[in-house]
C-alpha cells in the first residue's frame, strides 16, 4: 500500500444530491424517497477529478454521513463512476448525531490504519471541526449548500 489517506466526503463533493432535496422540503419529510433516489445522483466532475488526482499519491477512502442502509447503493454509485477503490465509512444505524461528530469518529478509526493526509468535505462545520484537530482539509465549494441539506446532516443527523 502507498501513502497516507486522502479522504473524500460524498454528498456535495462527489455526488450532487440537489435533485432529491425536494423530498425533504415536503411536510412530513419523505426520507424514504430522498434516500431511494441516491442511485441517480449526478456526479460532480470537480470532485471526481480531484479524487482521481489524489489517488496517484494517496490511498483513497470515503467517509460519509449517509447511513449504513445506503451502503450498497453508494458503493455501486462509486463503482459506476469509476472512482478509485477504497474503504467506505458510513453513519451507523440509528446514529443521529451531527455529521461533524460522526465523521470525526470515523476518521479517528481510519487513522489507526494509516495517517490521514487530506480530507475533502463541503460542510463548513465538518471542515472547522477537523481543522481544529490539526487535519489538512480542503473545503469543497463547487456546490452551493442548501439549508434543507444542512439541517438533514447537522440538526437531524440523518445523512
Ligand atoms: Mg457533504
Amino acid at each position: 500500500m502507498r501513502g497516507d489517506w486522502a479522504v473524500f466526503d460524498i454528498d456535495g463533493v462527489l455526488a450532487d444530491v440537489r435533485h432529491r432535496l425536494h423530498h425533504l422540503r415536503r411536510r412530513p419529510k419523505d426520507w424514504g424517497a430522498f434516500f431511494s433516489a441516491a442511485a441517480d445522483d449526478p456526479p460532480l466532475e470537480e470532485g471526481l477529478r480531484l479524487a482521481r488526482e489524489q489517488a496517484t499519491g494517496h490511498r483513497l477512502a470515503y467517509v460519509t454521513g449517509r447511513p449504513e442502509g445506503l451502503r450498497t447503493v453508494t458503493q455501486n454509485w462509486l463503482d459506476a463512476h469509476r472512482l478509485p477503490t477504497g474503504p467506505l465509512l458510513m453513519r451507523s444505524r440509528r446514529d443521529h448525531r451531527p455529521a461533524r461528530v460522526v465523521k470525526l469518529e470515523l476518521l479517528v478509526a481510519l487513522s489507526a490504519r494509516a495517517p490521514i493526509g487530506l480530507v475533502v468535505d463541503d460542510d463548513p462545520d465538518v471542515v472547522d471541526t477537523l481543522r481544529r484537530t490539526g487535519l489538512t482539509v480542503q473545503h469543497a465549494r463547487w456546490v452551493v449548500r442548501e439549508d434543507v441539506l444542512r439541517a438533514a446532516q447537522d440538526d437531524e443527523g440523518r445523512t
